[in-house]
């Protein structure tokens, strides 16, 4: 028999999805990610996150999405539920936050939720329902120039109000601190109140898990990544390796890399100066014959597998990122680079690759799709927000572990050190 399912989690994007459940298994819960909405019963977990993507998209189609995804949770018996939005809060005055909030807020006749993006290990911190990122305010950050979610208020019970339902409270750090009781009293208050929605502040992992037990009750709980610290330990779990095992690695092993981030750099720049052996994509000749560049990525890691990982890669600098954009356009550059990328990274699983590192959300985005990967076991973590995770049987008939970086992810070692953590 399998167990019950203990929280079903909707997660507005696909790295924002691994990073909660990244969190839930170190807090020791075993965790499925699905890619989108499963047509099947849920596998045997603790947790099931469902990756959408529906940050930037229309409110109204992110409203049907997360509904969707509700459902299909509850007809698998869960009773509490995670809506996971970015740590910097990622949304307009037309949402996707609170309309989705809202949304499922009336699916589950619930008129009270808690609502909080921090996550202080990751140097994301709420006081007096203010954002900061580091040591500047939300809207001091980079995020002010986001192109789509361009946030300039750090004031969070504004950013909530603007965008949802009823009225918005804050539970203030002067009560988290106090811990379970405390805010349990607040919560009643302002619930009295008439207030819907309160921002939480938190800024250390003691106030999460506060909030956590606070929450053992809660139907639904808004919040980044963060959060999901303080949930298991309501169901007795406490951290372990077994919440991380997964079945035991085999085959050969390779890195594709499209992610042109800082931190990318330093690690493909890490693999080549420590000898590993590394093919470049050069995106302007995907412009002419991209399926003769494919070939030749793979006729060149053929020979070379079985020594050890074979990297892959774009990643290239913002100069020469910008030079391709000039002559190609940015979203073809994208998606030509991106298509390439996930048709080596599936011939190579096809070539017997079992062991799969990846870096860049889009990238990995598209890797997944090519491999047919539907739904993946949440594995050890390599890096904070990167953990191993296990695909079974994908489109390609081949069990395959992966590893999904997000570009600024990881350390500079990160490609040399992440196929150890899995032996
Ligand atoms: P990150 O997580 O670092 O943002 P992504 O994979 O999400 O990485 O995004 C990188 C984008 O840049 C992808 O669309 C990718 O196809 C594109 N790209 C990768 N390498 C190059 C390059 N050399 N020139 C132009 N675009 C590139």
């Amino acid at each position: 028999m399998t167990r019950p399912l203990l929280l079903g989690c909707i997660a507005d994007d696909f790295t924002g999805a691994t990073d909660l459940a990244n969190n839930l298994v170190r807090a020791g819960m075993q965790v499925v990610q699905t890619i989108g909405v499963p047509e099947q019963a849920a596998p045997d977990a603790d947790a099931v996150v469902v990756a959408l993507k529906s940050r930037t998209i229309a409110p109204e189609e992110a409203v049907r999405q997360s509904l969707h995804a509700l459902r299909w949770l509850q007809a698998q018996g869960c009773r509490q539920f995670y809506f996971k939005v970015c740590s910097t809060f990622d949304s307009t005055p037309q949402g996707n936050i609170g309309p989705v909030a809202d949304a499922l807020m009336d699916a589950l006749g619930a008129d009270f939720c808690c609502v909080t993006p921090a996550f202080p290990e990751n140097a994301r911190t709420v006081f007096q329902g203010h954002l900061f990122v580091g040591d500047v305010l939300l809207s001091e950050s980079g995020m002010r120039n986001h192109p789509l979610t361009p946030m300039t208020d750090a004031n969070l019970v504004r950013v909530m109000q603007a965008q949802s339902r009823g009225r918005v409270g804050l539970i203030p750090h002067a009560v988290v601190r106090t811990g379970e009781e405390g805010i349990l009293r607040r919560i009643a208050q302002l619930r009295g109140e008439g207030v819907r929605f309160a921002i939480v502040d938190a800024i250390g992992n003691e106030d999460l898990m506060a909030l956590g037990q606070a929450l053992a009750d809660a139907p639904l709980v808004v919040a980044g990544s963060g959060v999901a610290i303080g949930l298991p330990q309501n169901h007795g779990l406490r951290p372990s390796a077994a919440a991380a095992a997964l079945p035991p690695a085999i085959g050969l092993r390779a890195i594709v890399s499209g992610s042109c981030s800082t931190a990318t750099q330093q690690q493909v720049k890490d693999f080549i100066d420590a000898g590993g052996a590394a093919f470049a994509i050069d995106p302007l000749q995907l412009v002419g014959d991209g399926d003769a560049v494919i070939r030749a990525a793979l006729s060149w890691a053929e020979p070379r597998l079985a020594q050890g990982p074979v990297l892959v890669y774009s990643t290239a600098t913002p100069d020469a990122v910008r030079a391709v954009q000039q002559r190609v356009g940015v979203q073809d550059a994208g998606a030509l680079v991106e298509h390439a990328l996930a048709a080596i990274g599936k011939a190579l699983v096809q070539r017997g690759v079992r062991q799969l590192v990846v870096a860049g959300g889009e990238t990995s985005g598209a890797v997944v799709q090519a491999l047919g990967v539907e739904q993946m076991r949440i594995g050890p973590q390599i890096d904070p927000g990167v953990p191993w995770c296990f695909a079974a049987a994908t489109a390609c008939g081949a069990d395959v572990h992966l590893a999904l970086k997000s570009g600024n992810f990881g350390t500079p070692d990160f490609f040399r050190k992440s196929f150890g953590r899995l032996a």
